[in-house]
């Protein structure tokens, strides 16, 4: 069976917004000349879309090279990066590309992440992650909770807040997370375009903090680090908030019918905040695997621990609802 539905990198499942892809193929031809040295332009669109100041704001390669450039910028060689584990396959690949030490958090039972665990650990490590809503598990933390942990970490650790999936939450509960770097200026709360905006191949992700952090992040920015194709691809994508709205009612939708379906039939699926589930079914991977696999259904597999399916098309969310119904 060949696998037509690939539903394993959190990708969203629909094509460029409105004028995206045209806007991108009208500037190819300018693919010969560099992009800007840094990326200012970008920095200025995102700083007046968010309201938020420009002197506060990192921009970089996806959301990952922003997180590379903070923790290049705040961690000591050999110093603690702190997360919860299990969580986004690329946190200890960028320990290492920091030379941090990575200091992993279990999670605990029904894949929340440990947050007093975390702020303990924290106390002397250089900078600690948290994932919100996390992957793989989807499960979010609200404003509050979030607030009480910002209050227990040392003002002299980084804290990276990763909101790669915000645009997925219940918009009531979606966290005023920016405001917070004035009371925590060593917040850094990272988005991306890879999610929501449907452009994870443009490589383009922002973090807001407060300007002395944003200081300390710019000074590891690389050279010509954002295409200029990815800028046109950003200032496109953000006109059409309209059309970005529907697609995420769509996402959404189709991930609480595709979580209720399969709770009713029978598995232990979380609560998602995000574009994927969570199957909480340790013993059952290899079962889920073939059943998934024989209907065209590429998931991600974590050996004992659970599978994460990425929410697709309707045409690959019934693929999945076949296979495991
Ligand atoms: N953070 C999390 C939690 C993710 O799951 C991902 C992508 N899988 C990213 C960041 C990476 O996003 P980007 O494409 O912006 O580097």
């Amino acid at each position: 069976m060949p696998m037509e539905h690939l539903l394993t990198l959190n990708e969203n499942p629909l094509p460029p917004l409105g004028p995206v892809a045209a806007e991108i193929a009208h500037h190819v031809a300018t693919v010969n000349r560099y992009p800007e040295f840094y990326p200012e332009r970008l920095k200025g669109v995102i700083a007046d879309w968010l309201g938020f100041p420009v002197e506060g704001l990192v921009v970089g390669s996806g959301s990952v090279g922003v997180a590379l450039q903070a923790l290049q910028a705040t961690v000591r060689p050999g110093g603690g990066l702190a997360y919860g584990w299990r969580n986004f396959d690329a946190y200890p690949l960028l320990a290492r590309m920091a030379a941090a030490r990575p200091i992993e958090i279990p999670l605990l039972p029904g894949g929340h992440q440990d947050l007093t665990g975390l702020a303990k650990a924290s106390v002397d490590t250089d900078a600690v992650i948290v994932c919100n809503p996390h992957n793989p598990t989807g499960r979010f933390v609200p404003a509050q909770g979030l607030r009480e942990f910002l209050a227990l970490v040392p003002t002299d650790t980084m804290v990276v807040l990763d909101e790669a999936y915000i645009e997925f939450v219940d918009a009531g509960q979606r966290p005023d997370s920016a405001d917070w770097v004035r009371e925590f200026p060593n917040l850094l709360v990272l988005r991306t375009f890879s999610k929501a905006y449907g452009l994870a191949n443009m490589r383009v992700g922002y973090g807001m903090t407060s300007p002395e952090l944003a200081r300390r992040i710019n000074d590891f920015q690389l050279p010509f680090a954002v295409s200029s194709l990815s800028v046109v691809a950003v200032e496109a994508s953000l006109r059409e908030q309209r059309e970005l709205r529907t697609r995420v009612d769509f996402i959404v939708r189709e991930r609480n019918r595709v979580t209720r379906e399969l709770i009713r039939v029978g598995w232990n699926v979380l609560p998602s905040q995000t574009n994927f589930l969570w199957f909480d079914e340790p013993e059952r991977t290899h079962e889920i695997r073939e059943a998934l696999e024989q209907n065209g259904v590429l998931a991600r597999y974590f050996e004992s621990e659970g599978v994460r399916l990425t929410i697709g098309d309707t045409e690959a969310n019934d693929a999945v609802l076949r296979a495991l119904s």
